[in-house]
């Protein structure tokens, strides 16, 4: 369907359920509610998993850290959700090997409890004992539930003969939890999933609900059209922007306090090297948690945790990338990062629920929803983790669904998202077969097979026949054409930051630019000049907001990225 027919299909629509926003906890609830037979729409005003959905430390995981501050419901939650992910959508959540580097036996031990109790603020250094009853806890809950293998401890010397600790290393932990390769392909899966179901329901990016009240107003931010909606309940799903979406209805109650967290990606082979497979679980200077491992290729690393006033206005500030490469040098003396090895830095806002905890390390981590009247009956959907989005949603549909006499006729514990389903107990054998079928390398098959799934199938045979974009390799232009026709791609960041893997892959340079930007304005026919203006803004957003090396992005004249 195209963007003004989905327009069409909106403009004046009374559907049972408007859901705005469409993070990760956006798309759950509308799926819930559309695989259910609820008439349902949803709104989001930039693009598809552009907030904080994108801007995760890509762990999926049960939250060692939150036994501290005592949520052992949401632990156990967020494990069970894990281990659905690692079975439901295998081409994009795996197994993630855990190294904690400890420095103390006992250290935190008590802490945690007076933490519990709100009788300590700061964060402390965690011995071995709280780890070890962490993990144990771990252990304990996903036993026989066909996860991941136990946790183990190591001593002092083989901890270092694996890692470049710094001297004074007691032991280390190793655990198993589990990773997201690419975050905003589960939301496009989802979405995808929904319009395969044949559902009664309609998503469109780039529309923002500007006004709330028995009739919604939603602005689109591409043409300029403004539309209405007469849904019976709104689902507010808007993460860190929840107050100032509820305020279009007159609210004026905060239910959120945003934190913001940013990460570098950082092309560094040594460092790569080194980690391998595992990530390193770390305590930074101040005792607080980081984290890095490898992704595409390149060294993920992060992350911050500060309040912010406004999700609009976050970018990774120099004084965060300071800390972060202090955590690194710090648990692995020695080891430096040269400026151009920072290839791409993002950040994004925590949704948390507005508390009164001392620290931002202690705000709970859980999830909830709020009901409030604005006209229309208005569900909020406050808190909660990118590994538990799936139980987030299938409780606000729940809450839902009651409010409007309707029972559940389908779960989504035991589905698979997208090309999750079928997946090939052999990828091997699977990749060979279907390169035999489309004509196309097995080594190409087997990288749509980590993209898309088993999805991978009919793309590779009707890509077959595809040339290699000059400048993207491991892209093709089939592919490119097939997500920009496909996928409601309308703007370079919807393509480049989130549909493929090439910024956080460090490949974003002026060729890979050019190329896309040449894709992008035959499909959509952009004038020359629309090209232009579009790449251009691209350009300095990337330089302003991604750190990216103005030369290299091919944004030579001086002063212009300040001048924005
Ligand atoms: C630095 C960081 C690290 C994290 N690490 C992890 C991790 O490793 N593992 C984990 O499980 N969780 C992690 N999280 C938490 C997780 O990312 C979030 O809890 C989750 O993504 C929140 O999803 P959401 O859909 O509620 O919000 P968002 O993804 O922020 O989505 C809200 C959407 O609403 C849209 N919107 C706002 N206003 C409007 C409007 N008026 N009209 C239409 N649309 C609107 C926004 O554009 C946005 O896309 C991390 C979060 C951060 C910030």
């Amino acid at each position: 369907m195209s963007r003004a027919a989905r327009l069409d299909a909106m403009d004046g629509a009374a559907p049972k359920v408007l859901v705005i926003g469409g993070g990760i906890n956006g798309a759950s609830v509308y799926r819930e509610l559309a695989l259910n037979g609820v008439p349902v729409m949803l709104a989001e005003k930039s693009d598809f998993c552009a907030g904080a959905s994108s801007a995760l430390s890509r762990m999926v995981h049960g939250g060692l850290r939150y036994l501290e501050n005592g949520e052992f419901d949401l632990v156990r939650e967020a494990l069970d959700e894990r281990n659905r992910l690692l079975k439901n959508a295998p081409h994009l959540v795996g197994p993630l090997r855990t190294i904690v580097p400890i420095d103390s036996w006992v250290s935190g031990a008590l802490n945690a409890p007076l933490r519990f109790l709100g009788l300590s603020k700061a964060p402390s250094r965690r011995g071995a004992l709280p780890v070890k009853l962490g993990l144990s806890f771990y252990d304990i809950y996903t036993r026989g539930k066909g996860g991941l293998p136990p946790h183990e401890f190591w001593s002092a010397k083989t901890a270092t003969a694996r890692f470049p600790f710094r001297p004074g290393l007691r032991c280390a932990a190793t655990y198993y939890d589990g990773q997201v390769s690419h975050p905003e392909r589960v939301v496009t899966e989802i979405f995808e999933d929904v319009a395969r179901a044949g559902c009664d329901a309609v998503a469109l990016n780039h529309l923002e609900v500007t006004k709330i009240g028995p009739e919604v107003t939603l602005a689109d931010r591409i043409g300029g059209r403004e539309i209405t909606l007469r849904p019976e309940i709104v689902v507010n799903a808007t993460g860190a922007w929840i107050d100032r979406t509820n305020a279009r209805a007159g609210a004026t109650e905060d239910m959120v306090q945003g934190t913001k967290g940013a990460h570098l990606v950082l092309d560094h082979p040594e460092l790569r090297d080194m980690l391998g497979d595992d990530m390193v679980y770390y305590e930074n200077v101040d005792g607080r948690i980081c984290i890095m491992f490898c992704l595409h290729g390149m060294v993920l690393i992060g992350s911050t945790d500060i309040k912010v006033p406004d999700p609009d206005k976050v970018r990774c500030e120099a004084d965060e990338q300071a800390y972060i490469l202090e955590g690194l040098s710090w648990v692995f003396p020695g080891m430096t990062v040269r400026a151009d090895q920072v290839r791409h830095v993002f950040a994004g806002v925590r949704p948390l629920p507005v508390s009164g905890a001392g620290t931002t390390g202690q705000i709970p981590r859980g999830h909830f929803n709020r009901w409030t009247q604005a006209g229309l009956p208005m569900l909020s959907m406050i808190g909660g983790k990118w590994t538990t989005f799936r139980a987030f949603g299938e409780l606000a549909a729940d809450e839902v669904m009651a409010r409007l006499g309707l029972t559940r006729r389908t779960g989504t514990g035991d589905l698979p998202i997208g090309g999750g389903a079928g997946f090939p107990a052999d990828p091997e054998a699977w990749c060979k077969e279907a390169a035999a079928a489309s004509g196309l390398s097995q080594a190409r098959v087997a990288t749509l097979l980590t993209r898309y799934g088993t999805l991978a199938g009919p793309l590779a045979q009707s890509f077959a026949g595809e040339r290699e974009l000059t400048g993207l390799p491991g892209y093709s232009d089939a592919e490119i054409d097939y997500l920009i026709a496909h996928e409601q791609v309308e703007t370079l960041a919807d393509l480049a930051l989130r549909r493929m893997v090439v910024a956080l892959a460090g490949g974003l340079d002026a060729a890979a630019l050019e190329a896309l930007a040449d894709r992008l304005a035959a499909a959509r026919g952009w004038t020359p000049t629309r090209r232009e203006e579009e790449l251009h803004r691209f350009r300095v957003r990337l330089a302003t907001d991604h750190g990216a090396d103005p030369e290299r992005i091919g944004l030579h004249r001086k002063g212009e990225v300040a001048a924005q």
